[in-house]
């Protein structure tokens, strides 16, 4: 198929960048694409690839290759009939009439591209959208083209797939061939699903340098992230490259066009001289194909630098790079906190009330410069969880703010149930030596914490400060440090608000919040989300701040609750074993004042006002 198109191909200059007779070896890549889909037994080709590969035009040479060489009704399913129209107009009407070969097929009723349907002398080509279940039953097709896969309607389970539409229309051609192309999407999207039934083809390309076969990742595209920190720096710069896997070379783009050439196509789990042994006889009938922008002959790796640095902040863009560069499936859904899956979780209570439900209370303290950010939450069976209250405490001179916090959190008690705090965390990255007094005081209860990134799904480590100044020996009663991996306990709490919304009949995990925080609470809480960044040579995933957040203490607080939830093992209530658990044991008789922490009904000062 690649030799004719070679030989008839001419592309029309009013709808290719490229115009001129076709040539396989400007994407070598595409060349097994297309002989693929003329093998005999061969029944599917999927491609799942990024934007600006030329996988329209190797389709549509697949097409003409058939009309010209192997005449036989052949369906083309676009996602809708807008686009079936468009795709009759703009790529195979103006490949007909710039190939003399295919022209000489039309016949006297010529084309009918508004009918969706071209008649040729031996075969005939139907245009078809996938939203049209009646459209594309009752005529049997040797060869389906499906293209933008991803924009197909999904199956609703009242009738058959547009997909399983497609392959009874082939059934009575034993040499049918079904090719599938588009950009991919979610994990559970139509393109995905198939390139992962297929034998899942990467390109290996050999090192211009030592020769090493590799496939390219967007992981080893470098640039110098110190001076180049911004789309715009990288478009005016232009400096990125390739650094090779095995000898970390550098690869420039020149390079690169000498490399794909020598490119050869290996399905997973094989490696480059397996396969060589192999492919001679092998007889997979479903080839899948994966290839990302990095590959293109047309694309700079200073284009994608740019384009990803362009992207980096907002989701929205991340995602069109991650699926349309990067031809990736895009699945950072659940890690932002919308506004409105967290005021869904407000409920008709004010601050100060404490449900029946609550069986443990936490606390957690903000250190700030100038002030204590603090919050009492109550959590229940399966880690639901009560916000109690919240407020701050200014800076005072001679401390007096740390005893002020005392009393708040530790002196009296909270609820009917009369309830105390078990565990008290205290962030420490302010202020740590009054930090460090504070939770000295307040004995098993408080505990210092330091938040910290950590890739592993490690939830807490520790370390032990109070040594003895000579031999260092850690001594009896020393403080523990608890280093919480902040990120995990993001995506948990990102993963509970959002549940809110998506399951609103479970209890497990739900965060219930009072009605009368202040509005600055909910916006804080939303203030940051997670990104794909780059670290050195990786891409990892980190919580930044969101464009124009600035404070986020309530988001910190709530990620510090679900900590001491966890350092409480209140993840341990699970309602289907209550009867087997022990009953909590009744807080122990508090030693100062005995009359409730405040007085019912009373509103508590909240962040926003200096506390009385
Ligand atoms: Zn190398």
């Amino acid at each position: 198929m690649s030799e004719w198109a070679d030989e008839h191909r001419v592309l029309d200059p009013r709808f290719a960048s490229e115009p001129g007779p076709w040539s396989t070896a400007r994407i070598p890549y595409a060349r097994e694409w297309m002989d693929s889909a003329a093998l005999p037994w061969v029944r599917g080709v999927t491609i799942c690839g990024s934007t600006q590969i030329g996988k329209t035009e190797a389709v549509n040479n697949v097409i003409g290759y058939y009309i010209h060489q192997r005449p036989s009704p052949a369906m083309m399913v676009m996602p809708n009939a807008d686009s079936a129209r468009l795709a009759g107009e703009r790529r195979i009407l103006p490949m007909v009439m710039a190939n003399d070969a295919l022209r000489a097929e039309l016949t006297e009723r010529s084309h009918d591209v508004k009918n969706r349907e071209m008649a040729f002398r031996s075969s005939i080509l139907y245009l078809r959208s996938a939203h049209s279940p009646t459209e594309m039953s009752s005529v049997p097709v040797r060869l389906v083209v499906g293209d933008e896969v991803k924009n197909w309607p999904k199956w609703s389970g009242k009738e058959a797939s547009p997909l399983a539409l497609v392959r009874e229309r082939t059934r009575t051609f034993t040499d049918h061939v079904i090719v599938l192309c588009s950009t991919p999407s979610t994990r559970d999207g139509l393109i995905q699903r198939e390139f992962m039934q297929g034998d899942q083809r990467r390109y290996h390309v050999p090192c211009p340098h030592c020769g090493a076969w590799q496939t390219l990742t967007f992981k080893r595209v470098k640039w110098d992230n110190e001076k180049i920190a911004t789309g715009n720096a990288m478009r005016a710069a232009k400096d990125a490259w390739y650094e090779c896997d095995h000898c970390s070379a550098r690869i420039d783009d020149r390079q690169k066009r000498e490399m794909l050439p020598l490119g050869m196509w290996v399905p997973e789990g094989k490696t480059v001289e397996e396969w060589r042994a192999l492919r001679d006889s092998e007889r997979n009938e479903h080839r899948s194909y994966h290839l990302w922008a990095g590959y293109s002959p047309w694309i700079t790796w200073w284009k994608i630098a740019a384009t990803f640095l362009d992207a980096k902040h907002e989701p929205a863009d991340m995602m069109n790079f991650v699926n349309n560069w990067l031809a990736e499936i895009w699945e950072d859904k659940i890690n932002d906190a919308t506004v409105e899956a967290i005021a869904a979780c407000v409920e008709e209570r004010v601050q100060g009330e404490c449900p029946d439900d609550v069986m443990v209370l936490t606390g957690a303290v903000d250190v700030q410069k100038d002030r204590l950010e603090w919050s009492v939450q109550g959590w229940g069976m399966d880690e639901e969880s009560w916000l109690v209250a919240a407020g701050k405490v200014m800076r005072a001179r001679d401390g007096d703010d740390w005893r002020e916090l005392s009393d708040i959190l530790f002196n009296g008690v909270w609820g009917k149930q009369q309830l105390r705090l078990r565990c008290c965390v205290v962030d420490s990255r302010y202020r740590p030596d009054e930090a460090l007094d504070f939770v000295r005081r307040h004995q098993p209860v408080a505990r210092m914490i330091i938040g910290v990134e950590r890739d592993a799904p490690i939830p807490f480590t520790t370390h032990r400060i109070d040594k003895h100044p000579r031999t260092g020996i850690v001594l009896p009663n020393a403080i523990v440090v608890w280093h919480v991996n902040v990120g995990m306990f993001k995506d948990l709490v990102a993963s509970r608000i959002a549940r809110t919304v998506e399951e609103p009949n479970t209890r497990r995990g739900r965060m219930h919040l009072p009605n009368d925080l202040p509005v600055d609470w909910l916006t804080q809480m939303a203030s940051e989300h997670k990104v794909r960044e780059r670290s050195g040579s990786k891409e990892v995933h980190r919580w930044v701040i969101k464009p124009g957040h600035q404070r986020n203490e309530a988001w910190d607080l709530t990620v510090y609750q679900a900590a001491a939830g966890r350092l409480q093992r209140c993840d341990l209530l699970r309602s289907e074993d209550a009867a087997t658990i022990p009953k909590l044991t009744p807080p122990p008789a508090p030693t100062t004042p005995k009359k409730p922490h405040r007085p019912p009904g009373a509103r508590f000062p909240l962040l926003g006002g200096n506390r009385p």
